[in-house]
Order: C-alpha cells, then structure tokens, then sequence
C-alpha cells in the first residue's frame, strides 16, 4: 500500500519534469508576450493535473505552489507586455490599428473589443485598449492570437520556399562578386544558406524602427512581416515587401560585421546600412529585380558624395564594399582613398564625429536620438559637406572642442 503510494508521487514529479519540458520558459522566440502565452499553457496543464488529486496529497501542495509562481511571472510578463504597448508612438499607432484590422483579428478580437468600447461608451483604440483598458485574462488572449498569427506567418509553406529561393538567388550573386573581386570572402564569414530567416514581429521590428536584425551567434535572421498574412491574395504583396529585406539582412551576414569588433569608423551605423543598402541594390539588379532601394536615402546619399568626390564612383563602391567585407588591408585602403580625393586627413572618422554632433545639438530637450533625428543630422552634414567642407573636415582639435562637454577655457 505505502509502497504504491511512494510510486504515485514519483509518477507525479516525473510529470512536473515533463511539463518542463513541454513547456521550456526561456527560449530564443522574439514574439510580443511569448512568455506569458507559455506560461498559461504550463499554468493550464499542471491545473488539468491538479483536478486528479485529493487535496490532503503532498503533491497537491507541490502543484499549488507551482501553480501560484507561474500566475505571478505571468503577470509579471504581462505588465511588461502593457508596457510596452503604453510606449508605442503616435506614428507606430498606424501600424498597430492596420494589423489589427484584419478579418481574422476581427473575429477572434472583435467582440471583446465591442463589449470594452460599450463600457468606455466611446471608440477605443488598440493601442488605448490593450494598455489601459483590456483586463489580464483580455490582454492575454489577445496575446495568444498574436502568437498564434506570428507562428502562421513564421511557417507558411509559401513564405519558406520563396525565402528559399531567395537565398539561393543571392548566393549566386555573391559568388558573381567575389569572383569579380567587388567582395572579398573572408575566413569565417556565414554562408547564407546556414542563416535562417524568420518573419518578425511588428512589436519587435516596424515599432523598434528595424527592418530586420541578425542574431549572429545563433545564426537567426529576422526580418520584418507584413501587416497580415491572411487569405491568399495578400500573399504576393507581403513577399514582395520581403525579398528586398530579407536580401538586405544576407548582405549584412555575408560582409559578416567581423570590422565591428574593431576600432574602425567604418563600423559606424549609418555607413554600415549604406554600404548593406547599396550592395542590396546591385545584388537584386544582378539577379533581374530593379529597385532603386527602399531605405536609407540619407546614408546612400552621403556615401555617394563622399565618393563622388572622384571621377571614379565605381572605384569609391568596390573599395567600400571590399573593406566591409574583407581585412585591416581593405579598409586601410578604403580610408586612405576617401582622404586623398578630399584631400585631408580621418575624413571618415571627422565625417561620422560632425553627424554625432549633429544628433546631439537636433536632439536637444528630447534627450534621445530617434530614426528622425538620425536621417536629419545625416543631411546637414551633407548640405555642409556640398556648401563648405571646411566645416567638416576640421582640424582635429577644433573638433574636439566642438564636442559636448568639452573643457571651456
Ligand atoms: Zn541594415
């Protein structure tokens, strides 16, 4: 009898260890409320298994207080989740009310949403209602269909063979490239091919202002989503808006970002995105697509008047192309290029120091440099860059004092 007993509850918290399993907390996952939705999963399985014991039981205590730390990281997780959505901005707000204005977020959101809009007795927007408004049971079911979608659109057989394709496509151009000398391949770089690419969040992506992000170490590669993936025929407008992203973010794996581990000022954002934008373009135009480049109009610009300084751009762009991808000798070469045709010393270096300046003096009282302030202070040192390079190119002293906090004497 005692014996039986004892094997029970070895039965028991073999289960516990299965649940883990079944339902790991940390994961890699980049989805809005990933956690929380996890969390209710495991919290509505060890309730299913609480149902079966008697309430005097040892285990039973084990359950409860398992039971009762998974509610509190839940909620925990959720607050953080309205949070986050109490900081979306007006702007990003478009975005929010387009995804969530689709037919299948009506039918799994939009009675609950009606019922709140009754009680508020006036129109509420998501945004207002998941981070004021929705209750936790709400908010986390709201949660669940997006997790639900993301999935959907992270699995769509469709979306994996175009993606595909996709790769394939710009390995052969690569190799085209390296074979012409315009990228250099250097030792350790990641095939393409090896990186997986994974359809994004909006949370995560259109409302951090990225277009996609590459998780080098594990070798994931996520891209932005469109607004929905719904009934087929929206399928062609979203992969459209994919490919040129998602070439975008392999162009950012093979030049490998190995030169960020340096003291370089190639390894400056705006002229990393140029070059990976540049490089897009003239990858998409060698496989038949013609896109005159969807991002970074400021960070091309630029780089094209720092190169087109000389009578041969094509020169400037191989140069670059091949310090971003290859060793200290090609970007040693890149930088001494752009000082003789400017005739000056550190053009990069003084070139990315006046756009930090920039920032700094655009960013004023809002204290924080958003994408706005970025692209702005991009463009006047530009316009100076055209108008009076002087004011660029200084001397490295007078540099220096222009700096914030720099010693007033
Ligand atoms: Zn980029």
């Amino acid at each position: 009898m005692e014996e039986r007993v004892e094997s029970e509850k070895l039965a028991r918290y073999r289960r516990l260890d299965e649940l883990e399993e079944m339902y790991p907390l940390y994961t890699s996952e980049q989805t809005l409320g990933h956690e929380a939705v996890l969390l209710a999963q495991k919290q509505a399985a060890i309730l299913g298994e609480m149902s079966m014991l008697s309430e005097d039981d040892d285990s039973y205590n084990l359950y409860n207080v398992l039971e009762k730390s998974l509610r509190n990281d839940s909620i925990f997780e959720l607050a953080d989740t309205r949070n986050q959505i109490r900081s979306i901005n007006d702007y990003n707000e478009q975005y929010l009310e387009r995804y969530m204005n689709s037919e299948s977020a009506e039918s799994h959101m939009g009675t609950i949403m009606r019922i709140a809009e009754q009680k508020a007795g006036r129109d509420l927007s998501w945004k207002e209602w998941l981070a004021e408004y929705a209750s936790e049971a709400e908010l986390l079911s709201f949660l669940q269909y997006h997790n639900h979608i993301i999935e959907q659109q992270q699995t769509d057989p469709d979306a994996y063979e175009h993606i595909s394709e996709e790769k394939r496509m710009f390995m052969s151009a690569v190799e085209q490239l390296r074979a012409a000398g315009t990228l250099v391949k250097i030792e350790g770089s990641i095939p393409a091919d090896e990186v997986e690419l994974i359809v994004g969040d909006i949370f995560n992506m259109i409302m951090q202002e990225r277009t996609g992000f590459y998780n080098i170490g594990v070798d994931e590669m996520y891209i932005q989503q469109g607004y929905e993936m719904g009934p087929r025929g929206r399928m062609k407008e979203y992969l459209h808006n994919v490919r040129h992203i998602a070439v975008h973010e392999l162009v950012h794996a093979v030049l490998g970002e190995s030169f960020k581990q340096f003291d370089t000022p190639i390894a400056a954002r705006w002229i990393n995105e140029a070059v990976t934008e540049a490089l897009t373009i003239r990858i998409d135009e060698l496989n038949g697509f013609k896109d005159t480049g969807l991002t970074y109009h400021a960070e091309r610009n630029l780089l094209e008047l720092l190169l087109s300084k000389s009578t041969n751009v094509d020169l400037g762009m191989k140069l670059a192309y091949r310090a971003f991808s290859g060793t200290l000798d090609d970007r040693e070469a890149f930088l001494a290029y752009l000082d003789i045709v400017w005739d000056s010393s550190d053009v990069l270096e003084k070139v990315n120091q006046a756009i930090g300046l920039e920032e700094v003096r655009l960013a004023g009282s809002v204290r924080k440099v958003n994408s706005v302030i970025r692209v702005a202070a991009i463009n006047v040192v530009h316009a100076n860059l055209v108008t009076d390079p002087s004011k660029i190119l200084l001397d490295y002293e007078d540099m220096i004092a222009l700096l914030p906090g720099a010693a007033k004497e």
